[in-house]
């Protein structure tokens, strides 16, 4: 199956012309597979850059990859300043969209407002790519997991629910955070199995937090994980480009 390679852009970079190296490495990499079969490859810029991404993802071997959002407004309704609509994504050819990141549940989002995300994304034929992840590995971590997952999903079933990726993404493995520290693909498979349990297998299962070039493979190749979700190293081009290479 081909695996996914999920690049959050989070608030980077600064400029079009950055953006635009990392689709030109990313173009010019796809322009050397030689017949080799590309993996899933989903980008998610800042809303700033999704209309210019969207743009050159319609040009020739850019075309294989997809547009996906950072967020999502929890409805359409529009008296909602500073968010973003689902309606207002799907008009701009967004497919994905991330939903309950780390970071965004760090500035209070709860676990309603993403199910709720969730849900949004749906309705406007958007694959949802779903994060969870505990925020340390206290007494009771795999119950809180579960429990995130649940409540983000609940209600959902059959066909909905295989349309959601989940990515696991421990919060304290999150490049961004103090001390961040990759989990292991074993380590990272345990919890892997504690959410399949959970959710059922319909589900793609990313694996998110401090992934690199270096580290890439032992995810990738891990039977547990359908594909991984990149953060700070998907806005270095050269890395990026690296750990695409890794998920062929
Ligand atoms: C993320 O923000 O989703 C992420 C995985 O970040 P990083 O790869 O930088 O740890």
């Amino acid at each position: 199956m081909k695996r996914f390679v999920v690049a959050n852009w989070k608030m980077l970079p600064q400029t079009l012309a950055e953006a635009g190296e990392i689709l030109e490495r990313t173009d010019e990499w796809l322009g050397e597979l030689n017949g080799r079969v590309a993996p899933n490859i989903v980008l998610c810029p800042p809303f700033l850059f999704l209309e210019e991404v969207a743009q050159r993802l319609q040009e020739d071997r850019l075309r294989s990859v997809q547009l996906g959002a950072q967020d999502i407004a929890a409805s359409d309704v529009p008296g909602q300043t500073g968010e973003v609509g689902g309606a207002q994504l799907a008009g701009l050819g967004v497919r994905y969209v991330i939903v309950g990141h780390s970071e965004r549940r760090a500035m209070g989002e709860s676990d309603a407002t993403v199910h709720a995300k969730v849900l949004e994304a749906l309705h406007h034929q958007l694959t949802p790519i779903l994060c969870v992840g505990e925020l340390s590995r206290d007494v009771g971590w795999q119950e809180r997991l579960v429990s995130q997952a649940r409540s983000a999903l609940q209600g959902l079933d059959g066909p909905d629910l295989a349309r959601i990726i989940v990515a696991y993404e421990p919060v304290w493995a999150i490049s961004t955070n103090p001390g961040a520290r990759p989990d292991t693909p074993e380590s990272a498979a345990g919890s892997a199995a504690v959410l399949r349990d959970a959710i059922g297998q319909s589900s793609p299962l990313l694996y998110g937090g401090s992934v690199t070039p270096a580290n890439a493979a032992g995810f990738l190749k891990h039977g547990a994980f359908d594909g991984v979700l990149v953060g700070g190293a998907s806005v270095r081009a050269g890395d990026f480009v690296r750990i695409l290479q890794e998920a062929l």
